[in-house]
């Protein structure tokens, strides 16, 4: 089926919508990358982790003459992917021009789709957020009305700050899942039922024709994040773990996403940590999710305070119509009931056991803790901290950082908006024989 077909259904809501797109769509069609060689790619990639370089100092980052650098670096601004900035750095008394990302060129936006939430940024081509947007929504309400609704949603905000849906170049999309990176697709998602290989780029694709659209899952995307803005920033090798409704990790290995084979590298919520416990979505027993997650948490404290263990928590309960959540717990902690402060250190614990196998094998420079769980404080961090240290090897944790996330909930559209730039300037490949 051609592209044809599909736009002449934009923006249906209705029935019939679904099916019209095969799943087997071939992707390239709707992949708009900007394409460049090798050498410009390097340059791009160094003055968007440090605007302000010189020709000079492009020479010394790589391994290209003044020559080459100096054509790559015209050629670059000639199509306007960079431009030459106003400032000047003096060098060996010399003026020379420095050069930065042109920002104007268009627009990236960032979604992250949460289980409870849609929440978009939109930024310029420099990466600066122009507008930022949240909603409560259900993922599971399915693909059709949630990429429907992020789609409307993101097409407002475009218009909003007077620019058009054309001008969109990049979008990159978070999702709660596990994602098959090169096709662009969910499989068997737990908690995002209607999702499993659901077309997601060509359906957005519909309301952005010019966008190269990229879906990863969210913690990889939140870890991105946090490379580029929060506090992982110039960090090499870093875990990212978020603890929320799950729990989960994303590797940064070398400076880029390590996704696996498969591209579910970095599920830690369903690592071992009892051979009994409760059993967990996944269908086993005793995974670090059903046990140290904020709903495993809320049913831990539960239990305990019907059993007489914490009025505190048991009057909260009541007081929120029979439910109790790990945010409850953080407020008996901080009025100092014990039973909520031994669930937070129980938690914490178990995380830094499993985060102590994770750095004795990975060696990290930084673990960022991040998800709604985080909110719990330093009472969270410092058990997980001594768990780790005390389980790893020394050696492992001589240079090892363990904090809480530096940008909090902005981590996933954040990420999202570097994703977007990370996969938007693509190498040619034309003439280059016998690859693949
Ligand atoms: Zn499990």
């Amino acid at each position: 089926m051609g592209i044809n077909r599909v736009l002449s259904n934009k923006k249906n809501s209705g029935n019939g919508f679904a099916t019209d797109i095969p799943s087997q769509t071939s992707l390239e069609e709707y992949q708009h990358h900007l394409l460049i060689n090798r050498a410009e790619k390097e340059i791009i990639d160094l003055i968007r982790t440090r605007p302000g370089l010189t020709k000079g100092d492009l020479v010394d980052y790589t391994e290209y003459s003044r020559t080459k650098i100096s054509s790559c670096v015209d050629n670059l601004i000639l199509k306007k992917y960079i431009v030459e900035n106003d400032e000047t750095e003096y060098s060996g008394g010399r003026r020379s021009r420095t050069f930065s990302i042109n920002g104007r060129l268009g627009l990236l936006a960032g979604i992250d789709i949460g289980a409870t939430s849609i929440d978009i940024a939109v930024a310029d081509l420099s990466r600066k957020v122009l507008i930022r947007r949240a909603e409560p929504a259900q993922v599971r309400q399915g693909p059709i009305k949630i990429l429907g609704r992020v789609s409307t949603l993101l097409e407002s905000m475009v218009e909003e700050i007077g620019f058009s849906t054309d001008d969109v170049l990049g979008i990159g999309i978070g999702v709660p899942g596990p994602v098959d990176f090169q096709r662009g697709i969910v499989i068997s998602p737990p908690i995002m039922p209607g999702w499993d290989k659901y077309p997601i780029i060509q359906t957005v694709s519909q309301w952005f024709p010019r966008a190269n659209i990229v879906v990863d899952n969210d913690v990889n995307v939140m870890a991105l994040g946090e490379l580029y803005a929060g506090n992982g920033k110039g960090i090499e090798n870093l875990i990212f773990v978020k603890i929320g409704t799950g729990i989960g990790a994303g590797i940064i290995c070398k400076g880029e996403i390590y996704r696996g084979a498969s591209g579910c590298a970095g599920d830690i919520g369903h690592i071992s940590v009892t051979k009994s416990g409760p059993i967990c979505h996944c269908g086993n027993k005793g995974c670090l999710e059903s046990l140290a997650s904020g709903p495993a948490m809320a049913e831990r404290a539960l239990f305990a305070a019907e059993a007489g263990k914490s009025p505190i928590l048991l009057d909260r309960y009541a007081a929120n119509g029979n439910r109790l959540s790990a945010e409850d717990i953080g407020f008996g902690a901080r009025e100092g009931d014990q039973l909520s402060i031994e669930i937070i250190r129980e938690s914490g614990e178990m995380v830094g056991d499993v985060l102590a196998s994770l750095v004795n094998f990975f060696n990290p420079e930084m673990i960022v803790i991040g998800g709604g769980v985080s909110n719990l404080g330093n009472l969270l961090l410092s058990s997980i901290r001594q768990a780790v240290l005390r389980r790893s090897l020394p050696l492992a944790t001589r240079n090892l950082d363990i904090v809480f996330s530096g940008i909090g909930t902005d981590a996933g559209v954040i990420g999202a908006v570097n994703l977007a730039f990370d996969h938007l300037f693509v190498v040619m490949t034309t003439g280059e024989v016998g690859v693949g």
